[in-house]
């Protein structure tokens, strides 16, 4: 039995499903979460020594690669001065002094400790901004696991949000509205019915909790029309995009401002991290000076800063770092496409810069229904065969795959190719 088995075996009987995240359970593909040992660069390493390149780098927080140690001195250095306490400090001006000038849209940001409190955050500023209670948000998008946001399909755009987990009672989604992903007609429905009830709409400006789906030509756009018009507040949930397809994430990639934005792990460069952010005469109403209350005890985390502020710099003054990992991005997706297609295998690969997915399915996949068409089953024999061949991917059809800086064309993402070419002919 392998030392991954054993521990597993060992978890399952005290963290619930053996994981302290569901995906990393490895369920949807049968198959025994592998435990992690280390990472370095493009790799990461089981405890029984196999070695894998990575294409999910915790989720997007590696964006430079694993073990970068530029960063791991600046956490050594910060941490040997005390690891938290509770009181203000320097390394939280200059963070939000950074992110202000980065993001145009942003000119006050507070920092929390996950995505899932940027976004539970982001709503109450809203809501106590605008007067308002309703939330518009996406089937298929994910913005953590606070109650309001447990609505997945809802049910149908016309009625208000049912639960998708239990322990959520139903007055806590009863102001969660479901549209449908690149449709704004979906959107105007809502709005038609709740003219002066929204507060906002809560979008990824790519999904990436469906697999990949790209926003089309004039969807976020309009979302930002939409907005204006009914004087409710833009949230872009930048938990994934943000730093990662250009220095100004989706919104200086796509040209749209919101007026709230969220952040997640990729501010921490792997320490728990979230951030929210937008104009100023809306973050005002966050305690203490406003009446919007918000708070933790461990937020703007000294070991946390350091590590994101060296990371967010590093990002800043490399030259073309954003322009070389998109091209890489766009090199290696384009060529697993073509692998797929001379294989023949039905499928829809989409992708945007270093974030990828393949569908398992003849449909063009641009929202939560046509991404549900994907075949789960060819997806885990994907998954195992890669696994079994030195490449880890998302456990999940429905998880997007993360090139960092540290993946080269000429070994890790050729190899990669490879073996997919390799695997193509199994499945
Ligand atoms: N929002 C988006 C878009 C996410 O992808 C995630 C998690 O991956 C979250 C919010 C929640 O972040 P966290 O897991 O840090 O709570």
């Amino acid at each position: 039995m392998s030392r991954s088995e054993e521990l597993f075996r060992q978890a399952v009987e005290l963290i619930p499903g053996g994981v302290n995240s569901p995906v990393r359970a490895y369920g949807n593909v049968h198959e025994i979460p592998r435990f992690i040992a280390s990472a370095d660069g493009p790799y990461i390493s089981d405890v029984d020594g196999n070695t894998y390149v990575d294409f999910i780098g915790s989720w997007g927080p590696m964006i430079l690669g694993n073990n970068d140690k530029r960063i791991l001195n600046s956490v050594a250095e910060a941490a040997g001065k005390g690891l938290s306490f509770g009181a203000a400090t320097e390394a939280e001006v200059e963070m939000a002094k950074l992110v202000c000038d980065l993001v145009p849209s942003i000119e006050m940001v507070r920092m929390v400790n996950s995505g899932t409190e940027a976004v539970m955050s982001a709503i109450r500023v809203a809501r106590g901004f605008t007067g308002r209670n309703k939330i518009v948000k996406f089937m298929g998008c994910y913005h953590g696991h606070s109650d309001a946001m447990l609505v997945k399909a809802g049910s149908g755009v016309m009625t208000a949000g049912i639960p998708d987990s239990a322990g959520v009672p139903a007055g806590c989604t009863q102001d969660t509205l479901s549209a449908e992903y690149n449709n704004l007609d979906s959107v105007q429905e809502l709005f038609d019915r709740y003219t002066e009830e929204i507060a906002a709409v809560i979008v990824e400006p790519v999904g990436a909790n469906m697999g990949v789906v790209l926003p089309e030509k004039g969807f976020l756009e309009g979302l930002r029309a939409i907005c204006d018009k009914y004087g409710s507040l833009l949230i872009f949930d930048e938990v994934i995009t943000g730093f990662r397809l250009s220095i100004q994430g989706a919104q200086g990639y796509f040209g749209v401002q919101p007026d709230l934005t969220t952040f997640g792990k990729i501010i921490g460069a792997g320490m728990p991290v979230g951030a929210y952010g937008g104009r100023k005469e809306i973050m005002k109403l966050v305690s203490p000076v406003g009446k919007v209350y918000q708070a933790g005890t461990l937020s703007g985390n000294p070991v946390a800063m350091a590590a994101g502020l060296t990371q967010l710099k590093i990002l800043r003054d490399t030259p073309d770092f954003y322009e070389n990992l998109n091209a890489n991005g766009d090199w290696f997706y384009t060529e697993m496409d073509q692998i797929l297609t001379d294989h023949q295998i039905p499928h829809c690969l989409n992708h945007i810069g270093s974030l990828g997915c393949v569908f398992f399915t003849e449909e063009t996949v641009r929202d939560y229904v046509s991404a549900k068409t994907s075949d789960t089953v060819v997806y885990a024999k994907y998954f195992k065969y890669l696994l079994n061949h030195g490449v880890y991917m998302a456990p999940s059809q429905f998880e997007a795959m993360f090139l960092s800086g540290a993946h080269t064309r000429e070994r890790e993402l050729k190899k990669t190719l490879e073996v997919i070419d390799a695997c193509c002919s199994e499945l």
